[in-house]
């Protein structure tokens, strides 16, 4: 299955994420990991990545939309993916209509995202360069601005599933499995 997850930063997403390519038996793949992983390449694209990921602005989508299909093709996603991070707007997701089937959203207020991040620091679990709070905070408007448009697009379409992201880690892994089901 092709499955795309959306979610402000810390909603869960890599953790519901692995947790699906477990169960689904289909890789997993972020696009903030491959953006890191090419960031760390001594080349004009690795620099130009690294410093928009650290001004914690957006890759444009001319850029992002070619870097994904890349990584689509390899063969290791012939049968399907979990796909954290993408499309992150409008315009990514009119390009990328054939390889989704479901779309899940996992809904967190942000007072709880940023809790949930703070806490997150402070165990030193984050050495990414862009989280701070207040990146954190910056991309969590930028979720709302461009990534709402998302949502709506795929309500649209009858492809969003909505999660309560506020429950636990196991009660909200069997609602997308149940949800998942009713939509095949
Ligand atoms: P993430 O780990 O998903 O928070 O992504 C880290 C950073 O990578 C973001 O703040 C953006 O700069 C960039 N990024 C990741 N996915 C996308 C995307 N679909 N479109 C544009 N930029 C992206």
């Amino acid at each position: 299955m092709k499955i795309v997850l959306i979610g402000i930063q810390g909603s869960g997403k890599s953790t519901q994420g692995n947790l699906l390519s477990k169960k689904l038996k289909v890789p997993y793949l972020s696009t903030g990991h491959i953006l890191r992983d090419l960031s760390k390449e001594k080349t004009r694209l690795g620099r130009y990545i690294k410093e928009t990921i650290n001004a914690g602005v957006l890759v444009p989508d001319s850029r992002i939309i070619p870097i994904v299909n890349d990584y689509l093709e390899r063969k290791e996603y012939a049968n399907g993916y979990i796909l954290d991070g993408f499309p992150r707007t409008l315009a990514q997701a009119k390009v990328f209509n054939g390889s989704v089937e479901a779309v899940i959203y996992l809904n967190v207020s942000d007072k709880e995202a940023l809790w949930r991040l703070s806490y997150r620091e402070e165990d030193g679990q984050e050495d990414r360069e862009d989280a701070t709070l207040l990146a954190i905070r910056k991309r969590i408007e930028l979720f709302h601005k461009h990534t709402k448009p998302v949502l709506a697009h795929y309500k649209r379409k009858k492809m969003l599933i909505e999660i309560n992201g506020e429950q636990s880690i196991e009660k909200i892994h069997a609602e997308i499995m149940r949800k998942l089901k009713k939509m095949q």
